[in-house]
């Protein structure tokens, strides 16, 4: 895996927010290995706290066919406007979570 290997980069909401966070930017290149990592609190030091701390997550965007590099410059926006639950009208149109 390298800065050129394609994967998905995906956005998790939380089902409530735990201090300031609401969302997990991440990427892989397998997505539905990634997300039971996630659910086993295992995947990422975020995810780890959100999972002892009882609060559920639910994947609302992917972007396939991405890179390292992609993730990196989606990191840089505010993820809230990424989000189709958060922003229906500025996400108009993304691709849900499909894994
Ligand atoms: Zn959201």
């Amino acid at each position: 895996m390298n800065a050129h290997t394609k994967g998905t980069c995906y956005l998790l909401q939380f089902e409530r927010p735990y201090r300031h966070a609401r969302h997990y930017l991440g990427w892989t290149v397998d997505l539905a290995a990634r997300l039971d990592e996630h659910l086993a609190g295992t995947g990422g030091r975020l995810l780890e706290v959100i999972t002892a701390e009882g609060i559920g997550f639910s994947c609302v965007r992917t972007w396939p066919n991405t890179t390292l590099a992609d993730e990196r410059r989606l990191k840089n926006r505010h993820r809230p406007k990424l989000c189709p639950v958060c922003n229906p009208l500025g996400a108009k149109g993304v691709s849900r979570c499909q894994t």
